[in-house]
């Protein structure tokens, strides 16, 4: 590998902005970053939408990270923007009625039963917490290269020292390939599914019968959890696509924007040949390395795969995540973001199951933004139209009746591999292929569906490969 090489990066996501920056730091300064849409940060979006006369930043994407986000903190001081002075995030409770519950307030609506519901979790999380420390040791590290095998190998996660390459061996490690649900079982330790759903499957993240439990554990890790539980997260003041925006501009090349790219071919012993598409029309451009942080499944359909390529990443499957920003009634909107629990079950597909508001000085007069589910591994998906309207209804119910909504989208969100293909070995599969053919793959799939994960990857792909 020579720095003088030419590097392609696909897509201008927190995945390809951020590996730019770390070729840069690496002393790569011969590449290019196509993005097919007129904006940087792909699912980080943070529209601004004017509310009393004034400008303020909305998110239909990425909203928070925790202490724990290593990896977007140093995307943060290159791009300097920090996340000091973001708005607070503040929850409560309600269920499919709308009417609002508290379930984890030992003052309110106290019965035995919840007192004693309430000690069996803590003492549950407290072997959570344990467990993962000893009978997991390992789990902390971004990815999953060699977990299907019993190993870890990957950047750590821990606090004390993040970012640095921990390896072992582990076989207890191969549980996390269960479905969430099946793991906690396995540990006795069914109680905190009751919190992990919250910032799981409620951000779309899936269902617990059908997620592998590496990907809840690598994300809601026990640090992130407490962070999370303990509601100290880090939101941005002008939005996460801040975070990228400012990063593209601090790159020797930013980003070519509206840019698509339409064909990849691999001739042997040759230069890559990328068609990419601009108002202009197509052109070819030649490189020597190629790093595709879109989908990778949407990849395949447009580049020279090879049969390997086509069979692993068509066993991707990705989160059918809905949401909308709208604005209420006059003094009618929620004054604080809400969970409602009972709709993170997929009974409850396409109904609201939590909605964000931002700015605590609007008050009642605050656009929120709505997020449900459309999917679950085995069930039909709810449609699209059913599940816009189920969502306006469980808000309604809420009593907050929806005037407007002025952005709504579905997103291509998490993608990630069933728990049979994950206990198969398809992250060694993956990792086996990198470099093949000058490709290198990064993105979301690689560790976890976040800002975190996805930039933390980037930094592993550069120093590994590069
Ligand atoms: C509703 C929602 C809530 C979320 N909440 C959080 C949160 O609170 N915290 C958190 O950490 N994360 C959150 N996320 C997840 C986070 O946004 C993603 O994990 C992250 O954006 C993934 O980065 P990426 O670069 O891998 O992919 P993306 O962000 O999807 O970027 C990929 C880019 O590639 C471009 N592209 C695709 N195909 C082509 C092509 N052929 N040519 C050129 N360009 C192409 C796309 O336009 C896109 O800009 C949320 C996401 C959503 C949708």
């Amino acid at each position: 590998m020579s720095r003088e090489d030419r590097v392609c990066i696909i897509g201008g996501g927190p995945a390809g902005i951020s590996a730019a920056m770390y070729l840069e730091k690496k002393g790569y300064e011969n590449y290019e970053i196509y993005e097919r849409l007129n904006k940087i940060g792909g699912k980080c979006y943070s529209p601004k939408i004017k509310v009393f006369g004034e400008d303020r930043t909305y998110e239909t994407g990425a909203i928070m990270g925790a202490k724990t986000y290593f990896a977007v903190h140093e995307v943060e001081e290159f791009a300097g923007v920090t996340h000091e002075g973001g708005p607070n995030m503040r929850r409560m409770y309600r269920d499919k009625t709308g009417k609002e519950i508290f379930p984890f307030d030992i003052k309110k609506d106290i019965t035995p039963k919840k007192v004693r519901d309430l000690l069996k979790l803590k003492r549950q999380m407290k072997k959570l917490v344990q467990i993962m420390n000893t009978k997991y040791k390992g789990y902390d590290c971004y990815g999953h290269v060699g977990v299907a095998k019993g190993e870890y190998n990957g950047l750590s996660k821990e606090v004390e020292r993040p970012l640095h390459r921990i390896k072992g061996t582990n076989p207890n490690l191969k549980d996390l390939a269960l479905p969430f649900d099946q793991f906690c079982r396995l540990n006795g330790v069914e109680e905190v599914m009751k919190i992990w759903i919250g910032p799981y499957t409620s951000f779309g993240y899936g269902y617990f019968d059908e997620i592998p439990a590496a990907y809840v554990m690598k994300y809601l890790d026990t640090t992130t959890a407490i962070e999370f539980i303990n509601m100290r997260l880090w939101t941005w003041k002008d939005g996460t696509q801040s975070i990228y925006e400012a990063a593209n501009k601090k790159l020797k090349h930013p980003a070519h924007l509206c840019t698509e790219v339409v064909k990849v071919e691999r001739p042997e012993n040759a230069p890559i040949r990328v068609t990419i598409r601009d108002e202009a029309g197509e052109r070819v451009e030649e490189f020597d390395k190629l790093l595709v942080t879109t989908p990778l499944d949407h990849f395949v359909k447009f580049a020279d795969a090879r049969e390997e390529e086509t069979e692993l990443f068509g066993k991707i499957i990705h989160e059918k995540y809905v949401d909308f920003i709208a604005t209420f009634e006059e003094d009618e909107g929620p004054t604080i973001s809400g969970y409602i629990f009972d709709n993170m079950t997929p009974d409850r597909l396409g109904h609201a199951m939590v909605y964000y508001h931002r700015w605590e000085d609007l008050e009642e007069n605050c656009p929120c933004t709505v997020y449900a589910l459309r999917n679950h591994m085995g069930s039909p998906d709810a449609a699209y139209e059913y599940t816009i309207k189920t969502m306006e209804k469980d808000m309604k119910k809420c009593g907050f009746p929806v005037k407007e909504r002025l952005y709504e989208q579905e997103s291509y969100y998490c993608p990630h591999v069933s728990p049979d293909d994950y206990a198969d070995g398809w992250y060694d599969k993956l990792d086996a292929m990198q470099g093949k053919q000058n490709t290198f793959y990064a993105g979301e799939i690689l560790s976890f569906g976040d800002m975190e994960d996805t930039c933390a990857s980037s930094r592993d792909i550069v120093g590994r490969f590069f």
